[in-house]
């Protein structure tokens, strides 16, 4: 683990106020969710969910062929497709887009894939304004953070924080009351709307068959920020795809559902094309930004391609253990919670922050409520050998391995193993339950941190070979 990691894990340990406020969220999401898929209120779940998996799989081991019908539709309907490897080339074309339209101010409904490439930010080397709509997004971009959940991005500040916030910055007078919170967002946010000349979405999906970009929300902002700019840019990951308009009926089924507990979120935009010939809102000029940026690196590996199947519903964040201690914060890129512990590596290779893969109890608890059926404890454990493969490599954990080359040694050789375990069991004699204290010539660096952490069970007065010699008369 490296310093950063860790010193961001002690720093948020010591605020309860934070965990407090974490833990509440999620829970409430957690339960929303788990009202929604009961046998009563959705009885074909887990088929959806086996469903929604077998679709991503076919979807991503045939992209090529997806990737090109999308294009070709969306081209149909007036608009165009950029593909771009990079944030490189995403800043170039909405740079020259920006230039030539003349645009100044864009404004942008919540999208992942801007956040991995920073897009804020390079547009503001620009001299672009670029203002987040999402309101949780609208906060956080206040406070100069990074979203703190994928589903919530504010979820680490409470009602009060905010209205400190917006008082600091908005020059709002103190409200307290979330509602006239909204209010005051609605009223700065409404003026950005009328003047951008730019609005920038992600996507929920694309749809290849149609060319449609499918965006779901609660608050209409993302609806605002598609149809009242001039010019909509949606920029997301090649991922995104899914084959057909009837293939939504699944997904949609199951996204609000494992976000937030809701059978449909208040909004659900299937957006094709820029305005039409008689019709009255849309923007004359409809483009998608497709984001390769590493992800063709993932669609190589069989094994961990699953990865790319999440439809970023936060359901593996709220019920993972790990996240609801350590908060969203802690995590070394975007993506948090499990799907950010096994991502991250995969975009950002395995020594961006190496102890990532270990920060988890492999309880299964993200695999059990994931919609798609990731099975995210095989990867991470997956990664976690890679990790260590390549610290190996790299001349790193002599002495982890020396540890498990005797600890290999003394298994395969019962009398050595029948020894050492006497030899614990004397050392520990006496501390019943749980050791209190390892004896001064183990209790040291590496081990001594281990246990530090760890109850270990006292042994037992009797050993099982012992036990079991016993049973069998005497006989080993
Ligand atoms: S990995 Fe699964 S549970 Fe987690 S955000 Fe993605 S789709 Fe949701």
């Amino acid at each position: 683990m490296s310093a950063i990691f860790d010193e961001r894990i002690r720093k948020v340990a010591a605020e309860p106020e934070v965990q407090r406020k974490v833990y509440a969220a999620t829970g409430r999401l957690m339960e929303h969710r788990r009202h929604a898929v009961t046998e009563t209120a959705l009885p074909d779940y887990q088929e959806l969910r086996a469903h929604a998996h077998e679709l991503k799989k076919h979807t991503l081991e045939h992209l090529d062929h997806y990737l090109e019908q999308f294009a070709a539709s969306v081209e149909r309907n007036g608009g165009r497709v950029i593909f771009c490897d990079t944030g490189d080339e995403v800043e170039d074309f909405l740079i020259k887009l920006a230039g030539q339209r003349g645009a100044r101010l864009l404004v942008k409904s919540k999208s992942m894939t801007s956040e991995e490439i920073d897009l804020n930010e390079r547009l503001e080397r620009h001299q672009l304004e670029a203002v987040e709509t999402d309101l949780g997004e609208f906060i956080v971009q206040m406070t100069g953070e990074r979203p703190y959940h994928i589903v919530a991005p504010a979820m680490h500040l409470s009602r009060y924080d905010v209205a400190d916030l917006f008082t600091a910055k908005l020059g709002a007078p103190r409200e307290e009351v979330i509602e006239e919170q909204t209010m005051i967002a609605r009223r700065v946010l409404r003026e950005k709307f009328l003047k951008a000349d730019i609005g920038i979405s992600g996507a929920n999906f694309l749809v290849a068959d149609s060319g449609a970009v499918v965006l779901v929300e609660n608050e209409g902002n993302a609806r605002l920020t598609t149809s009242a700019p001039r010019v909509h840019v949606a920029v997301a990951g090649i991922e995104k795809l899914i084959p057909r308009a009837q293939d939504l009926a699944v997904f949609l089924k199951l996204l609000g559902r494992s976000a937030t507990g809701q059978a449909l979120t208040s909004y659900s935009s299937i957006l094709s094309g820029p305005r039409r010939e008689g019709e009255l809102d849309g923007p004359e000029e409809f483009y998608v930004v497709l984001l390769d940026g590493g992800r063709s690196r993932l669609l190589a590996d069989a094994d961990k391609r699953q990865s790319l199947f999440c439809i970023r519903c936060g359901a593996c964040l709220n019920h993972c253990p790990v996240y609801r201690k350590i908060g969203g914060h802690s995590f070394p890129w975007v993506y948090s919670g499990p799907i950010g512990a096994i991502i991250t590596p995969q975009f950002m290779g395995p020594f961006h922050e190496p102890g990532l893969p270990f920060a988890s109890t492999l309880c299964g608890e993200c695999a059990e409520v994931c919609p798609v059926k990731i099975d995210i404890p095989k990867i991470l454990l997956e990664l976690r050998a890679e990790v260590k493969e390549a610290e190996t490599r790299a001349g790193a954990n002599r002495l982890e391995r020396l540890a498990f080359q005797v600890w290999a040694w003394a298994m395969t050789h019962p009398a050595v193993y029948e020894m050492g375990g006497l030899m614990a069991a004397a050392a520990l004699a006496g501390q019943g339950g749980y050791v209190k204290e390892l004896p001064g010539l183990i209790n040291i660096g590496p081990v001594k941190a281990w246990a530090s952490q760890r109850d270990v069970p006292a042994p037992a007065a009797q050993s099982f070979r012992d036990w079991w010699r016993q049973r069998r008369g005497g006989r080993a």
